[in-house]
């Protein structure tokens, strides 16, 4: 199936280059140039697996023998076989998408991305390792790590900010296993690691290397078109739940940074899934509802720290996917992008605004109105949500109050509580003394819901990967290895 550049039709690669490539060559995200027919419906009878294996043969049909792939990915590395499982809690549902291997969603997506890199490498004949370099500001880093765990032919590397990142997840980083992972500290922010492994990329380009460099973020397809798969299962756990019969639509609330996760929820609209509003959730950094309100992205603003810091973001890479699929237009959407990137800001015209509209609605909380949420939402329906997750259910409820709405709506649900301790627990009026194993401990004490195990054993497991180095360093530590 034939993908192209989003910002000219002219620079197209099958499904399987695509996957290799991750970016196109001019720097647009690879889009096919027709969404497949699909049989939606026959996909709802399906196993999450099943569901999966149907939806990436149809958008990865270079890549062969999809079944296997996904059983590889999936099978056994979750709490149960049915991935991500949906919950009620109040009036709203709660599709749970944080029990994969580190208790980030992240992980639906990254235990399928080495399978299917691997296989787009064999399809395309690919001998060169490939090498995947990533910088995280927490939690793509660990979900990167885990599934691309002794793969053979793919290496990874992971750069994240020294003392930027929570101890929880520096734990879950520096203790990681397999003969194929090399994890290392960077003196500076996060931006610092991001600019730098940009740098090394750019450095790289276009010389004769041992390995071809990849990418884990979601500017991949193959790291995006596993996402669309949970739409599809939540709507699935509804219909068996009774809640909904067949056809009826669904609205989504989605907690939003680099807008792969409600990408994928309207993906799964385009395949048939009856998918209503799509409503995006922002935080403080609410550079996204400002958009879907306006119509003017302008990231010319001071990046806040909040108390959901995976989607503390500015730049929102897969927006560019979605302003292709509404416009059709490559030629708009390089002109939108070249003045991101020379301005700071671009404006959508009208035509494209009403799309918007059409499809989605977006409203932000506060770290204020999150806490306060993970507080209601434990006092009145003893359910513990995390940061993310209350920052959704927020503008969930705000969504129904201002519209009056009354489809079924599903919060997407991103992360467990115990990556975030601390916040949760500060929420519901916790004491905070001690470290962050101390503070998950009087989490699961107050609360009885039980600390994920990945999480839990960490404490005491032996630190592998200690290094800190230098932003200026960072080319010739990836040289050497
Ligand atoms: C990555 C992440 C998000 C944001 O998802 P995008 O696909 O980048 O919009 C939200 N919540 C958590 C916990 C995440 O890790």
């Amino acid at each position: 199936m034939l993908y192209h550049s989003t910002r000219n039709p002219a620079l197209t690669a099958d499904s399987a280059q695509a996957v290799l490539e991750g970016l196109a060559p001019d720097g647009g995200l690879y889009m096919p140039a027709h969404l497949p027919a699909f049989d939606w419906q026959k996909c709802l009878c399906g196993s999450a697996q099943e569901m999966s294996c149907m939806i990436l043969s149809a958008l990865l049909p270079d890549i062969p023998d999809m079944e296997t792939l996904v059983k590889n990915a999936y099978t056994g590395k979750f709490e149960s076989e049915a991935l991500t499982p949906t919950v009620s809690v109040g009036n709203f549902h709660v599709l749970e998408l944080f029990r994969g291997p580190t208790s980030a969603f992240k992980d639906v997506a990254l235990c399928m991305l080495p399978q299917l890199l691997t296989a787009a490498k064999k399809a395309k004949g690919q001998e060169k390792d490939i090498l995947i370099l990533t910088a995280t500001s927490g939690d793509t880093g660990k979900a990167a790590l885990s599934g691309f765990q002794d793969v053979p032919g793919i290496k990874i590397c992971v750069f994240y900010p020294h003392g930027g990142v929570s101890q929880v997840q520096r734990a879950q980083m520096v203790t990681q296993e397999g003969e194929n992972v090399t994890v290392c500290a960077v003196r500076g922010n996060f931006d610092d690691a991001q600019t730098g492994v940009k740098n090394i990329f750019a450095a790289c380009r276009g010389k004769e290397m041992k390995v071809e460099l990849s990418s884990a973020n979601s500017i991949n397809i193959g790291r995006l078109a596993p996402q669309i798969m949970y739409y599809f299962k939540a709507y699935k756990d509804l219909m068996d739940a009774g809640k909904i019969r067949l056809g009826d639509e669904v609205n989504f609330c989605v907690p939003t940074g680099n807008f792969g996760d409600i990408l994928a929820g309207y993906l799964a609209k385009k395949l048939g899934l009856p998918v209503g509003k799509l409503i995006c959730a922002s935080n403080a950094n609410k550079v996204l509802a400002d958009f879907i309100h306006c119509g003017t992205y302008d990231r010319r603003r001071p990046l806040h720290k909040t108390d959901s810091p995976s989607m503390d973001i500015l730049v929102s890479s897969n927006l560019e996917r979605l302003l292709y699929l509404l416009s059709g237009d490559c030629e708009l959407v390089a002109g939108l992008m070249k003045q991101l990137n020379e301005q700071g800001f671009y404006t959508v015209p009208a035509e494209l605004k009403a799309a918007i509209d059409a499809e989605f609605w977006a409203d932000f909380a506060g770290d204020g109105a999150t806490a306060e949420t993970i507080r209601n939402v434990w006092d009145h329906h003893r359910y513990l949500c995390d940061t993310h997750t209350a920052v959704g259910r927020y503008v969930a409820e705000s969504y129904v109050n201002r519209t009056g709405d009354t489809r079924p709506l599903v919060v997407l649900s991103t992360a467990s509580p115990y990556k975030f301790p601390k916040a949760v627990l500060e929420a519901l009026g916790g004491s905070l003394s001690g470290d962050e194993f101390a503070l998950m401990e009087r989490l699961e004490e107050m609360t009885g819901v039980p600390t994920p195990k990945n999480l839990a054993s960490l404490r005491g497991k032996p630190e592998r990967h200690t290094g800190v180095i230098a932003k200026e360093e960072m080319l010739d530590f990836v040289l050497d290895l």
